[in-house]
């Protein structure tokens, strides 16, 4: 079934900032993958909550906050149902980093002992291992790492050797932020199993843009924040199953996370509440609520349509540049296009082309140890969303000529 075309122009519309030039130019914002715009529908939804219904949750009687209690509880249910998931299973979180820390912090502390082994990938996101890295110091734990094919793929015959009977978990990204690879999660959640492992997915890079469901999938966990889609920032959440969280202990302490308190000693809420420790982000979560509707209601199968569509675009046009390297495969990818340029740093790209108005990424974007597997400091990276179009894709390429112009050639 093909998806409906989207209505770029129309979609433009929704995102004020868009209209914004910077630098005198128009804005081409390609940096999507680090954090994208939100549409007024988000905004009017956080000013809308703080405007007229905002008050403490859970614990009031009076009217306010029995308003800002459904209108959390609401956006936990649109969040969850937008993942597959029950609303039960949803905890919200700050972001993907405090779900991998909750995770990791929380089972990790309780599952993990000497000689156990946590199995991670060298293309993720410091979010998805140094928390690991913390945690197995505390137990005694092994990290090991799953290779990556010459063409930046996850090498899955790697994945199932490194697999073995003391694997715990297996904690892998669903999308790479810098290669732009999209991971068969299914695949390995299926092999963790197999082998007796729990399976953790980031989703940072995949909820934005993919048809997530969790249940299809059949990971343990899945970890995503609302400010990569279309949300405030300070808010993600972490899905996890209902039994796994039932019997892992809290991780952090303080009001909203009891059910009864003696001096000595307490008792737990229910999941999610076990794990949502202290004033909730209440407005942020509302915003994360109407972003998620904002997306279901333009359909994620039309925007990633689009995106493959702009993204396919986007490597005929650079790949004709001489001296343009990309990093990643060509096929199995979303729109994170992460290049080197000849020998002009990154940086000084991104600084060329920001004075044209077109914002993109320069650095190891939180990829450290695949920057140093891929033999570079950092990759240029134009990351791409429903609002891009083909018009910002010739912005970039006019802005790269004229880098190389500028540079004198490359050397
Ligand atoms: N994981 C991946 C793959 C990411 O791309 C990012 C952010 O760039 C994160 C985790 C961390 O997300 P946050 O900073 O929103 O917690």
């Amino acid at each position: 079934m093909t998806a409906k075309a989207l209505d770029v122009e129309r979609i433009r519309n929704d995102f004020p900032i868009l209209n914004r030039k910077i630098h005198g130019q128009p804005l081409a914002y390609l940096d999507n993958a680090a954090s994208s715009q939100k549409p007024a529908a988000v905004i009017a939804a956080v000013s809308g909550y703080f405007l007229n219904s905002h008050a403490n949750v859970h614990r009031g009687a009076h009217q306010l906050s029995v308003e800002a209690t459904d209108a959390y509880e609401s956006a936990r249910a649109v969040v969850a149902d937008f993942i597959g998931g029950r609303t039960k299973e949803l905890i919200f979180t700050r972001g993907t980093t405090e779900s991998i820390n909750l995770v990791a912090n929380s089972w990790g502390a309780a599952h993990l002992a000497e000689g156990d082994e946590v199995l991670l990938t060298l293309m993720e996101h410091h979010s998805n291992l140094v928390p690991w890295q913390l945690v197995a110091a505390r137990a005694g734990a092994r990290l090991k790492f799953v290779g990556l094919t010459p063409d930046g793929r996850l090498d899955l015959e790697d994945l199932a050797a490194k697999l073995g009977p003391r694997t715990r978990i297996v904690a892998l990204t669903h999308v790479s932020n810098t290669l732009g690879v999209v991971n068969p999660v299914a695949e390995v959640a299926r092999l963790a199993h197999e082998a007796g492992a729990l399976c953790l997915v980031d989703g940072a890079q995949a909820a934005p843009h993919l048809l997530v469901d969790v249940v299809d999938i059949g990971c343990d966990f899945y970890a995503f924040s609302g400010h990569k889609m279309c949300g405030p920032t300070g808010i993600g959440a972490l899905w996890g199953k209902k039994e796994l969280l039932d019997a892992m202990p809290p991780w952090q302490g303080g009001g909203e996370m009891i059910s009864e308190v003696q001096l000595e000693h307490s008792t737990w809420a229910a999941v999610p509440h076990k794990f949502e420790a202290g004033t909730p982000s209440v407005g942020d979560a509302v915003g994360l609520g109407a972003a998620v509707r904002y997306l279901s209601q333009v359909g994620l199968e039309a925007i990633h349509s689009h995106e493959i569509e702009l993204t396919e675009y986007a490597l005929e046009r650079l790949t004709e540049l001489e001296g343009f390297e990309l990093f990643g495969p060509r096929e199995d990818r979303v729109g994170v296009i992460s290049f080197r340029f000849g020998d002009i740093h990154a940086h000084d790209l991104a600084t060329i082309l920001d004075a044209r108005g077109i914002a993109i990424r320069a650095g190891h974007h939180c990829n450290q140890p695949l920057m140093r597997h891929l033999g570079v400091d950092a990759t240029a990276r134009a990351s791409l969303y429903l609002y891009n179009t083909r018009a910002e894709i010739d912005a970039l390429v006019e802005g790269l000529i004229a880098a190389k112009t500028l540079f004198g050639g490359f050397a």
